[in-house]
């Protein structure tokens, strides 16, 4: 068994929004936000994103692709953070 904290107050498995670039194209995970109804979203840096790029997925998942996300896991509700590349850090907004 690992024996490394979950860093999200959600449990491992709570279903959260990326997008098919993330998971289909391997784009790097650039925003990120924590919606005022508890959603969490994971996006690329596409301008846009439509309904049909919208993707669910686990948390345990996301934090799969990138462990950085383990950052903003305490991000309150409504907030949100941005970075311009994978080598950044992470910008609350
Ligand atoms: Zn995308």
């Amino acid at each position: 068994m690992e024996n490394i904290k979950f860093p999200f107050r959600e449990s491992p498995d709570t279903a959260c929004i990326t997008c098919s670039h993330i998971i289909e194209n391997d784009s790097p995970i650039l925003y990120a936000a924590h919606d005022d109804d508890g959603w969490w979203q994971f996006l690329c840096g596409a301008e846009k994103h439509k309904q049909e790029h919208a993707r669910l997925v686990s948390l345990n998942t996301i934090l799969g692709l990138d462990s950085s996300i383990s950052e903003i896991a305490d991000m309150e509700c409504e907030h949100s953070a941005i970075r311009s590349s994978l080598n950044d850090d992470w910008n609350r907004e």
